[in-house]
Formats: C-alpha cells, sequence, structure tokens
C-alpha cells in the first residue's frame, strides 16, 4: 500500500482505474524501456558463426521491439545484416547492390548460407568416397542429393546468366540441340521448371558453387552418351571417319570446330555467319563437328550427300525429312529443293494437294437455291435435290437415266416445293 500511495495520478477516476494502476505496478517492478541501452544491444549485435540468416534476423526483429526505430526499422535491420552478418563474401555482394533492401540483403545472404549447407554437405560426402575408395559412385549421388531437393515440385525456378540457355533449354524439338544440351535436357525431364534469365552479378549461389567447383569425372559417361549419338546416325564407321577426315581437310570446318571448342569472335563474315548463327546447335564431339545431333558436313562432300538423299526421288518434303535425321550444312535445304526441283524423275511423282473445300453462302430463303446430283445404289438410279437454306432432301427414283426421266422427276418435286432461282448440277453423266 505505500508503494500505492507512491503513485502520481493526474486524478481521481485514473487512481481508480485498475489497468493504470496495474501499470503502474508494473513500471515499478520492470523499470521502464531504456531505449539507448536496447538500441545499444541492437547496434553490436552481430551474427554467430553457426547462427542461419533467418534466425540472425529474427533476433534483429526482437531487439527493435524496445528500440522505437518505426518507419527505419526495416532499414537499421538491413545496415545492421550489412555489418554484423558474418561472412565477407556475402557482404561485398551486399554492398555491390546500390538498391539493396531489407528483403534483397536476406534473400542474398540466405542463398549464400544454402550454398554453404550445400557445399558442406558435399565435402562431408567426398571424405566418405575417399574413404571409403568408392569413387566412381559419388557423382550419380551428388546428382540426387540434388534431385531430392526438387523432385515433386510443382514448379520452381532456375536461374541462368546464359541468355542462349534460355531458347535451348525452352526448345520443342530435341534432335537440335547438341548432345550436352540434349542430355541435360533428358535429365531435366523429370522436373517442371522455368527458366530465367539473372545478371552474373546477382546469381549468388551459382557464383559461390562456381568458385568451389568439384573435381567432376564426366568424361567417361559423356563417351558412353555421345557414342551413343553417333551409333544412331545412320551412317557406317567408315562413313564416319571420311566426314571427320574431309571436316579436318575443310578451312571452313576447321575453323568452326576451333570456335566452337573455344570462343566465337565478336564479328564473323562471308560463310562463317551461317555457321555463327547457328553457334548454340554446334558442337564437337570425338573431333567431330555436330549440328545437334547431325554431322555437319564440308563442302568436298555435300554433291554427293544430295546424291544420295535424293536416289528414291521422294521430293523435297520426304529427301528434307531424311537429310534432317543425319546431316547438316547451312544452306542444305535450299540445296534439296533446288535438286529436286530440277529432277524430273521427281516432277512425274509430284502428288497436287488436295483442294480445299469452299463453303457457300447461306441464301436468304428456303428453296431459293439446290444443288442437284445423280446417283447410284444397289444397281438402282436416283436423283438427289438438296436446298442450300434448310438442307431438305428429295431423292426420287428414276426408272431410267434418260433426260426425260430426270426432268419429269425435277417437275414432281417443283411442283411440291416451288420453284427455285438457281439449281446447281455437274451436267449429269
Ligand atoms: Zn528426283
Amino acid at each position: 500500500m505505500d508503494k500505492f500511495d507512491g503513485f502520481k495520478f493526474s486524478s481521481k477516476e485514473e487512481q481508480d482505474d485498475i489497468d493504470t494502476v496495474l501499470k503502474r505496478f508494473e513500471e515499478f517492478c520492470m523499470g521502464t524501456t531504456h531505449e539507448a541501452f536496447e538500441s545499444y544491444h541492437f547496434h553490436v549485435r552481430v551474427q554467430e558463426p553457426n547462427e542461419s540468416i533467418d534466425a540472425y534476423v529474427a533476433e534483429l526483429r526482437k531487439l527493435t521491439r524496445v528500440c522505437n526505430f518505426e518507419a527505419f526499422e526495416d532499414r537499421m535491420i538491413r545496415d545492421r545484416i550489412l555489418v554484423g552478418c558474418k561472412t565477407d563474401h556475402v557482404r561485398e555482394k551486399l554492398l555491390e547492390d546500390p538498391k539493396l533492401d531489407l528483403k534483397k540483403a536476406i534473400d542474398i545472404a540466405r542463398a549464400y548460407g544454402a550454398s554453404q549447407v550445400k557445399l558442406n554437405e558435399m565435402k562431408e560426402l567426398a571424405v566418405d568416397r575417399v574413404m571409403s575408395k568408392d569413387r566412381k559412385k559419388l557423382f550419380p549421388e551428388e546428382k540426387k542429393q540434388f534431385s531430392k531437393y526438387l523432385v515433386g515440385l510443382p514448379k520452381f525456378v532456375i536461374e541462368t546468366d546464359h541468355k542462349p540457355l534460355l531458347s535451348l533449354m525452352k526448345a520443342k524439338d530435341l534432335d537440335f540441340l547438341t548432345p550436352r544440351i540434349q542430355r541435360f535436357r533428358m535429365r531435366m525431364l523429370r522436373f517442371t521448371y522455368d527458366i530465367e534469365y539473372v545478371a552474373g552479378k546477382d546469381l549468388v549461389t551459382a557464383d559461390s558453387l562456381s568458385r568451389s567447383p568439384l573435381k567432376n569425372n564426366k568424361a567417361e559417361e559423356e563417351t558412353v552418351e555421345v557414342s551413343t549419338i553417333f551409333q544412331s546416325i545412320p551412317i557406317s564407321d567408315e562413313r564416319l571417319e571420311e566426314v571427320r577426315r574431309a571436316q579436318q581437310r575443310d578451312k571452313e570446318c576447321r575453323e568452326v570446330i576451333q570456335f566452337t571448342q573455344g570462343h566465337w569472335p565478336q564479328r564473323t563474315h562471308g560463310i562463317l555467319k551461317l555457321y555463327y548463327a547457328e553457334r548454340h546447335c554446334l558442337a564437337v564431339e570425338q573431333d567431330i563437328l555436330l549440328h545437334g545431333c547431325r554431322l555437319a558436313i564440308p563442302s568436298s562432300l555435300r554433291q554427293d550427300m544430295l546424291q544420295r538423299i535424293h536416289q528414291g526421288h521422294q521430293g523435297i518434303v520426304k529427301c528434307r525429312a531424311l537429310a534432317c535425321t543425319c546431316i547438316w550444312w547451312p544452306g542444305m535445304s535450299k540445296g534439296i529443293e533446288t535438286l529436286v526441283n530440277n529432277c524430273p524423275e521427281c516432277e512425274k511423282h509430284i502428288v497436287l494437294p488436295p483442294q480445299p473445300l469452299v463453303p457457300t453462302p447461306t441464301p436468304d430463303h428456303p428453296w431459293k437455291k439446290v444443288g442437284s446430283d445423280l446417283f447410284e445404289w444397289q444397281g438402282e438410279h436416283y436423283l438427289l435435290v438438296v436446298d442450300y437454306y434448310s438442307r431438305w432432301i428429295e431423292i426420287p427414283h428414276l426408272s431410267s437415266l434418260t433426260s426425260k426421266s430426270v426432268i419429269n422427276s425435277f417437275k414432281a418435286i417443283f411442283a411440291r416445293m416451288g420453284i427455285p432461282r438457281t439449281v446447281l448440277t455437274d451436267n449429269g453423266t
């Protein structure tokens, strides 16, 4: 009661109000908030070595509650992350962004954290592997490890800083892709994903992973898959060897191989321009230049290839389809077209496409316009008359195919239905 007597109240009502009284007792027992003191706690809080960014931000949020930062709360937390984050690499990344807000800062730090966790898991796995001396099994396991995060997701987003990959990953026709991309697409078939372009500097996770790349023994796996591709091309080993040698002799092919294995120059001219336009489909496997899964044919072999493709005189479409299964060169399609168009044998077999059906306008009232024809069914002859407006059908039986019989049938119908303005016939037979 002594304490109660010591409290100051502005009025009698306040003194009688139970909430106000309780508040006074609370203030007396707990002490009032010391804003500067709480603020100090906030500003010295750094991320602990084993603390995730989310846990760190949650702690910071808790501390801000008593700091009265109000509208500046997010900004203060962002700045605190900048200063207090445990990794210099993350700090550098955060400082690179001129429009860094709290959300972005958390995203960047979170992405880096996730990649670190993944790296550590991989390192542990690598240690296990070396200890068990079971080297070959590591990489499939790692792939499974990644996939377990993704399989079954309704959708996820792949971020890449390689723009051409966008069109390659979305391309419908796998045949036109290089073996490497094709292999990647095959592996990705079990996932549902969107692919987006993100500038290299913003690709935090991939960036940190690429700085700690794994030693990979893909070579063996690739050889197996590439030889499967060569097996799928309908060409003998001798012929394949011939193409390889012809490519080596061909100046144009040698240059393209060199560029494909290294980097394409900024500017290309002449025939190289045509290859440049297709550079995302070009690949060199086992010293052979490929366009998707097709062999790139050097000029010296092109005439021979055209003759082989055209051997059956199957016309442009089939010749092209056949060529597209195994060979390619810039302008091949045009070459086939010219060859077939100048071939008298192919011309003989040209089948004209069927004429499209042309709809006739509907007349404005019934029995204005009718169509008519004769037909035979089970040895008997009939006249068919159909109205263009109502589709009403009259089928009188014809006792004979004479004009008299036909005219009499028409007369009988017109007497009942009225006389049409137009009668369309094919002049009978
Ligand atoms: Zn022909």
